[in-house]
Parts: C-alpha cells; sequence; structure tokens
C-alpha cells in the first residue's frame, strides 16, 4: 500500500503543470512525509526512514519546479498575443535565444527576427506549454480571445 502512496506523490508532483496545484501537492506529499518520519521513529523500523528520504526528495524537486513555475507565472505579459494553444499572453523580456548566433532577444518585440543577425523564425516557441506557433497565430488568437 505504502508503494502505491509513494508512486501516487511522484506521479502527481511530475505530472502536475500548474503551479498553484503543484504547490499543494507539495505541502500534502512534505505532510505525509513528516507522519511517515513520526511512523518510523514510533514503530523503529528503518524501512519507513528511507521511504520517507526518498519522498523528501521527490517533494524537494517538485518544491522547486513549482516556485520556477510561479515565477513564470508572475513575469510581465505582451499584449496582443496569446499562444493558440494555452491560451497565455508572452512574457516580455529577452526569454527566445537566435539558434545560428545565440543572441537572446525578445521575439515578440522583433518580430520574429533576430536583432544581431536578422535571421526570421518561422515558428515562435511558447513558453508556457512548449508548442510552436507562427506569428500570425500568436497575433490573430490574440484578437479572437478578445472578441
Ligand atoms: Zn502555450
Ligand atoms: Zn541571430
Amino acid at each position: 500500500m505504502l508503494e502505491y502512496l509513494t508512486l501516487f506523490l511522484i506521479v502527481m508532483v511530475h505530472e502536475f503543470g500548474h503551479a498553484r496545484s503543484l504547490m499543494a501537492v507539495v505541502v500534502i506529499g512534505f505532510a505525509g512525509v513528516a507522519a511517515l518520519i513520526g511512523v518510523a521513529l514510533w514503530l523503529r523500523m528503518p524501512w519507513f526512514g528511507i521511504l520517507s528520504v526518498y519522498i523528501l526528495m521527490n517533494c524537494w524537486r517538485g518544491l522547486q519546479q513549482a516556485r520556477a513555475l510561479l515565477k513564470l507565472a508572475k513575469l510581465p505579459r505582451r499584449d496582443g498575443f496569446a499562444c493558440p494553444t494555452c491560451n497565455t499572453a508572452p512574457a516580455v523580456g529577452a526569454y527566445w535565444v537566435c539558434n545560428s548566433c545565440n543572441q537572446p532577444f525578445d521575439t515578440f518585440l522583433r518580430l520574429a527576427a533576430c536583432p544581431n543577425c536578422s535571421k526570421r523564425f518561422s515558428a515562435t516557441r511558447c513558453m508556457d506549454c512548449g508548442r510552436l506557433h507562427s506569428m500570425e497565430e500568436w497575433a490573430s488568437h490574440s484578437l479572437m480571445a478578445r472578441a
């Protein structure tokens, strides 16, 4: 039964994409680990202790992931564009890197052209869901979302 619990927690921590639910899972995970450590000490069972440490490590990784996602969610967003897949507006800042000259730039400010080597990109990756869309799709989806 405990193996299932561990597996469940790990799957939850790994699969949850959204920062808020991830944070909730991590908090539940930490509470569970605290209870497990209590049981381990009470029953003097080393296996419980090892299991607790294992779950704790996964929860810690989940917490770091949740913090990164929350940070991403708090970034300022650009008006006039939205991802056709996840409806999220792109973040404002040089978060995209040119693959021919490695110059970081804000692709939505430059309309998908590198400011250093002028390379044009036919598709722009969404920072939130990782899907690729053309500039036209990003712009037209924003208009549709607003209408
Ligand atoms: Zn997206
Ligand atoms: Zn470039």
